[in-house]
This record gives C-alpha cells, sequence and structure tokens, in this order.
C-alpha cells in the first residue's frame, strides 16, 4: 500500500476475444494483468472465425444487437452500453484494420483475413505490457467467499481478481475445452446445461447419396411438431452431408431449435422459392412436354442438380423409368410438393465439438450484469461464451465476447 493506492494484480484466464479485452481494459484502468492461455499463442479460435474471414461484429444499433441474442439478452444491456458494435469498429479501426460491411450488417475486416484481427488485439495486448503466461490453469484459489489466486500445472499465482473467460466447449481444438465450467462447478457457483448451437444437423433419412452437393437460394423451414409451429423460414445456401445437412441456413436454424428431441423437428427444403406452386406445376407440365417420350428419370435435368434426382425421384414414387408420358396428373402435383417442400425428420442435433457456439454456460443468475462479477465471489468476474448466453451468426457472438470481456476488465482493475 502507498498512500491509499495500490496497483490491483489482475489474472486472467483465456486468451480468446474476451480474455484479451478483458486485459486491454483493465490495464488501460490500472491494473497489472497476467493473461494465461493453454495453446502456446493467442486467439486460436478467432483466427478460424467466419470462414477464415472473421465477422468480428454486427453493424448494428445496441436494440438491434439484443434482438440477436438468443439466450438472456437483457444480461448484456449494461455491457452493450459500455461497450457497443460501433466500439469494436472504432477499436479494430484505431489498430490499423480497416473493416467492410457486407449482407446483414455482417463486418468483416477489408482484408478478409482472420489473422488480421487476432494479430490486432494480439498485438494490442502485448503493447500495454500484459505479462502472458502459456500454461493451462488448472483450479481457482478462493478463501471463503474471495478469491485470492489461481493454480496453473506447475505454479501458484496470488490475484486480487479473476476474470473467467475460458471460452466454451464447442471446437475443443481451439482450447476451449469447457475448463470454466469445471472451476464454476469446484465453486459452487450454477452452471445452466450446456448444448450446441449454430451446428449442422442430423437427419432420419439417409441423404448420403446427396454428400457435397450445395443448394443456393433455396428456403430452409424448420417446423416445430409439438408446437404445431414454423421456428425459422430463410432463403439462402444449405450443403447435404453424410448425416443431415450443414451450410450456413442450416447452422442459422439450428439456433431456433432449442427443445431438440427427436420427432420434434422437420425441415422443409423448398429449391424453388421465386415460383409458387402453381407457377412451379406449369414450369414442370413444360419441362414435360419437351420431354415427353422420354424416362421421368432424364426429364428433370432442366429443374433440379443433376447428383439430386435420384433421391428426388425416390422421394417423389415415380418409377425412375416411368415415361413422362405415363405420369398422372396426381403424381406430378405430388412431384410439385416434393420440389415446394422436401421434407426431412431431425432426429439431432450434431455432437457439441461441431458446433460453432455452446449455448448455456455459467448461469446469469450468478453474475451480476453491471460488472460481470460473481454474486457469490468477490473478485471473480466472468466473460465470453463460459456464460450463458449466445446469439445468431452474424458477429452477435464475437460482440458479446468484446462487451462482456470490456466491462470484467474494467471493473475488475476497479475492485469492488
Ligand atoms: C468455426 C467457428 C467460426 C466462428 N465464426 C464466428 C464469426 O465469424 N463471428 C462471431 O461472432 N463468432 C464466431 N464464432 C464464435 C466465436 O468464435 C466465439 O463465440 C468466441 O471465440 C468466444 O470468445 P471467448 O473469448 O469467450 O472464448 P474462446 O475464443 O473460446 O477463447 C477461450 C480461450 O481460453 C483458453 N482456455 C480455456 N481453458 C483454459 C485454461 N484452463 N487455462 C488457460 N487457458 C484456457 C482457450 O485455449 C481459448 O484460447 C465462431 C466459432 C467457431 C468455432
Amino acid at each position: 500500500m502507498d498512500g491509499g493506492y495500490s496497483q490491483r494484480r489482475v489474472g486472467i484466464i483465456g486468451g480468446g476475444p474476451a480474455g484479451m479485452m478483458a486485459s486491454i481494459y483493465a490495464v488501460q484502468n490500472g491494473a497489472e494483468v497476467t493473461l494465461f492461455e493453454k495453446n502456446p499463442y493467442l486467439g486460436k479460435k478467432l483466427g478460424i472465425t467466419g470462414k477464415g474471414r472473421c465477422n468480428v461484429t454486427n453493424d448494428c444499433d445496441n436494440a438491434e444487437f439484443l434482438k440477436n441474442v438468443i439466450a438472456n439478452p437483457k444480461f448484456l444491456y449494461a455491457s452493450i452500453n459500455n461497450f457497443s458494435t460501433q466500439d469494436t469498429k472504432s477499436f479494430f479501426e484505431g489498430l490499423g484494420v480497416p473493416l467492410k460491411t457486407e449482407r446483414g450488417r455482417r463486418v468483416f475486416p477489408v482484408s478478409d483475413k482472420a489473422s488480421d484481427i487476432v494479430n490486432a488485439l494480439k498485438n494490442c495486448v502485448l503493447d500495454y505490457g500484459v505479462r502472458v503466461v502459456n500454461q493451462r490453469v488448472i483450479s481457482i484459489v478462493t478463501e471463503g467467499t474471495r478469491v485470492t489466486g489461481l493454480r496453473t500445472e506447475t505454479e501458484e499465482y496470488k490475484f486480487d481478481a479473476i476474470i473467467c473467460a475460458t471460452g466454451g466447449a464447442s471446437y475443443p481444438m481451439t482450447g476451449s475445452d469447457g475448463d470454466g465450467y469445471k472451476f464454476a462447478r469446484e465453486l459452487g457457483i450454477e452452471i445452466s446445461p450446456i448444448f450446441p448451437s449454430l451446428v449442422p444437423l442430423e437427419t432420419k433419412e439417409d441423404v448420403s447419396c446427396n454428400m457435397g452437393l450445395s443448394l443456393k437460394n433455396v428456403t430452409l423451414k424448420i417446423v416445430d411438431n409439438k408446437k404445431g409451429k414454423t421456428v425459422f423460414s430463410e432463403l439462402g445456401e444449405m450443403l447435404f452431408t453424410h448425416f443431415g445437412l450443414t451450410g450456413p441456413l442450416v447452422l442459422s436454424a439450428s439456433s431456433h431449435m432449442r427443445e431438440m428431441e427427436r420427432g420434434r423437428y422437420t425441415a422443409y427444403i423448398d429449391f424453388k422459392p421465386a415460383l409458387d406452386f402453381s407457377e412451379l406445376d406449369k414450369r414442370v407440365i413444360s419441362d414435360f412436354s419437351k420431354n415427353i417420350n422420354k424416362d421421368f428419370c432424364n426429364s428433370l435435368g432442366n429443374l433440379l442438380p443433376s447428383k439430386i434426382i435420384p433421391y428426388m425421384i425416390e422421394r417423389s414414387g415415380i418409377r425412375p423409368d416411368a415415361k413422362v408420358n405415363e405420369i398422372t396428373k396426381v403424381q406430378r402435383k405430388a412431384f410439385v410438393d416434393t420440389l415446394k417442400g422436401l421434407s426431412l425428420e431431425i432426429t439431432g442435433f450434431r455432437p457439441l465439438r461441431e458446433a460453432i457456439v455452446t449455448a448455456g454456460g455459467i448461469s446469469v443468475k450468478e453474475i451480476n450484469p453491471s460488472d460481470m462479477q460473481s454474486k457469490k465471489y468477490k473478485g471473480l468476474y466472468f466473460a465470453g461464451e463460459v456464460i450463458d448466453v449466445d446469439a445468431y451468426t452474424g458477429g452477435y457472438n464475437l460482440q458479446i465476447a468484446f462487451s462482456t470481456g470490456a466491462l470484467a476488465g474494467m471493473h475488475a482493475s476497479w475492485g469492488e
């Protein structure tokens, strides 16, 4: 102590976007910061975001941002007000990374390189004099209801405050393998059950014959069979895999399927969303008239990608070698129905390790939203995906990491 002021020592677990932003804010607010990252380098997951392009935020206002948060948006009110999407943009542009805005207000570096975002953040952390320790933290040390430090595999460190920014449990090879939940469990902090979000979907029907086929400009609709309502319907791009479906539309759809159980959801693919039923029927009649003496299987080349024709024929119930002129009106209408809504029963999500985001996590009831501090332990803060908050695609998940990281870093350096 010197004259009542002592620099607070802050330990941050996790060198992802939340931990790095927390480090910067903690230093800016006067703390001495040590950042623990078990990988040999910072921002491993950040480096693979947005298919290597990093959709770093969304160019929207706070209200719109909160609308795109699925779990516990109100919890993020203070953090987004403190560090908004516009602050993210200014932050990176200020670090010399020019940004551009694409469809859906998604913000990317002009270079299309996630590594530019990682390097800017990492260099900023280092320029601020943050001490980076490349070790795995194995536990958080407490005395009564106050944190006093942490242990790595080899050493024990004393801190006035600790920020747990360990990420979720998806893509575990990036380092985010659920340690934060373990720490919380050991401290008796409640965790909301974790499950995958923004994840590929498995189907009951074997669609492996279509594997690798990418469909553009189709509409994917998801119906919740229990509630009898459509929970998702969007136009875009998707892909068939050996297990079912993936691609941007499918990942987005998955975050609207929160009560996943076998048989609960059915996907409908509209191959021709620009045409209504009768317009498409006319188009099929016209195609048939040009191929009147051909086999059914040879008459669909102008209507569908060739790879999926055998599957669609099988689903139509019409014999592939039936002559087009033998097809009845009822059969044709049923075929048009299939084109307007190929139904696939969803049996489940792909495993958490394949999910873009982990839903669930440290219960928001355990954290004070105005400073990200644990309600049970003084000096313990949480930031990023480890918390039970998650959002749709569009740059919102990284924004959650930046906003909660900034708020936690600031308050951890001020103290309670
Ligand atoms: C393929 C993919 C693409 C994505 N694309 C986007 C996108 O374009 N836009 C978007 O908004 N979101 C995207 N996301 C989601 C986004 O990457 C995450 O929400 C975000 O990285 C979460 O940040 P975080 O700092 O909370 O956690 P993480 O980025 O997961 O970082 C946590 C860090 O903590 C470290 N750590 C964990 N445990 C310990 C320990 N015990 N000791 C020391 N270190 C530890 C980990 O090694 C890791 O580096 C994508 C995710 C994936 C998987």
